[in-house]
């Protein structure tokens, strides 16, 4: 490690040791609690220059390489710090969309308002489009300056907090379903956007349904030309499978001591069964981890081919799984237990929560079976799937 690295895990450890928030598991009770502390939290971390380490250099914290990047989450896991669960999609999804498809204008005008707090959700899904994502129905029509938008999306994170909606429209009905798509982004508090949360089955309210009746966007708040709108949406889609899995991988591997202090604590260690799968396990991990720095310096290089990013979301998606099984059935009775609100954290401090969770990333971004279709047929050329089946 370089001088340069080391002083900069020193000087994260120190604030960290400062300024992380130990107890904000039992702090918030409430999904609004939770909302601000989390507001709270991310304003301290771009204050401090940790909150967007992959944005660009003449943001402030932005300019980060690889490696320090890589120091910052495991930095962030070592410390139990709160993964930015609100403002995800902002310094992810929204900013991946606008820095590679948007106007200098739009950038102009939303990304410095990401780092003030303003929170986006991402409206893809729909009722009936979901992996067949070309066969949303929202319709946006053009009338002047303004488009008209009226229509349903599903499961849109924390959607019920955002400020903003990167919204995925359709414009025509005409030639392929892909070509009729337009990306527009959508003022959450516009009139006529209704957003509904989803109780789910586990006490969390992760996703929201937003409804849309004669909503009004700007012409101007439109990314790409009218009908792009495929194009765009693989901006904010590859983000999701491969920029961010660099944070969760990493994140991942520091949350490690988590499980061995779970063995520890439970007896374990004299289990040969449990330490085998404990060091297979940090094995695969560590396989995750260089995927994922492969898969970014790909994109870096601009040699990054289809179905490198579903490669790295899917190994992800089962280490995660993996390393919650592995907690529930360590942690024995006691990891059985489970507090009735956990916001959906991959990291919740409860194993069987987590074990729950550990479910949504093979769902997340593409389900894994369809991410395993780009990889047979888009990337190595195998045989398509049988017709009846939607892509
Ligand atoms: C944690 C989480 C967060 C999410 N956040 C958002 C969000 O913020 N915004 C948003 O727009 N959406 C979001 N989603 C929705 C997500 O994008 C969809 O759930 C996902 O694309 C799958 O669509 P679906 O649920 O309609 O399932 P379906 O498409 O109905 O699929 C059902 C099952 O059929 C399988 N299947 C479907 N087609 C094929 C095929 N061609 N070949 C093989 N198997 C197939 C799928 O793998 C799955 O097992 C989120 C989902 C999760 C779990």
């Amino acid at each position: 490690m370089t001088d340069k690295l080391e002083n900069l895990r020193s000087e994260i450890r120190a604030w960290l040791t400062d300024h992380a928030p130990g107890d904000w598991r039992t702090r918030a009770d409430t999904h609004e609690k939770f909302a601000a502390e989390q507001r709270e939290w991310f304003g301290k971390l771009v204050g401090a220059g940790y909150a967007i380490p992959h944005w660009p250099e003449q943001w402030p914290g932005g300019g980060r390489s690889l490696a320090e990047q890589k120091v910052i989450y495991e930095e962030l896991a070592r410390a139990d710090a709160p993964r930015l669960l609100l403002s995800f999609v902002s310094t992810y999804h929204a900013f991946a969309t606008l820095h590679e498809c948007g106007s200098a204008e739009q950038q102009a005008r939303y990304l410095p308002e990401i780092l003030k707090g303003e929170t986006w959700c991402q409206g893809f899904s729909e009722p009936n489009a979901g992996s067949d994502l070309a066969a949303i129905k929202t319709k946006a029509v053009r009338k002047g300056d303004v488009y008209i938008v009226d229509g349903q999306k599903v499961w849109s994170t924390m959607a019920q907090y955002a400020d903003k909606c990167l919204l995925l429209t359709r414009t025509s009905s005409e030639g392929p379903k892909q070509a009729g798509m337009t990306y527009l982004l959508m003022d959450m508090k516009a009139p006529g956007v209704t957003v509904r949360p989803i109780h789910q089955i586990q006490g969390d309210e992760e996703f929201a349904e937003i409804f849309l009746d004669g909503v009004e966007i700007p012409v101007s708040q439109r990314v790409g030309d009218e009908g792009d709108g495929w194009a765009v949406a693989q901006a904010t889609l590859a983000s999701e499978r491969g920029l961010t899995l660099m944070e969760l991988s990493y994140r991942l591997r520091g949350n490690m001591y988590r499980l061995a202090e779970t063995v520890q604590k439970c007896g374990r260690v004299d289990d040969a069964g449990i330490l085998r799968d404990l060091g297979r396990l940090v094995t695969q991990i560590d396989a995750v981890c260089a995927l994922s720095d492969q898969f970014l310096q790909k994109r870096i290089d601009g040699t990054e081919v289809i179905g490198d990013a579903s490669i790295v979301k899917n190994a992800y998606s089962h280490c995660l799984r993996a390393w919650a099984d592995l907690g529930v059935r360590v942690g024995g009775i006691t990891a059985q237990y489970r507090e009735p609100i956990t916001f959906g954290d991959l990291n919740s401090g409860n194993w069987m929560a987590d074990f729950m969770n550990s479910y949504a990333w093979t769902i997340a971004g593409g389900s894994e079976e369809v991410q395993r279709n780009i990889i047979a047929e888009r990337m190595l050329g195998m045989p398509r799937e049988p017709k009846g089946w939607a892509l």
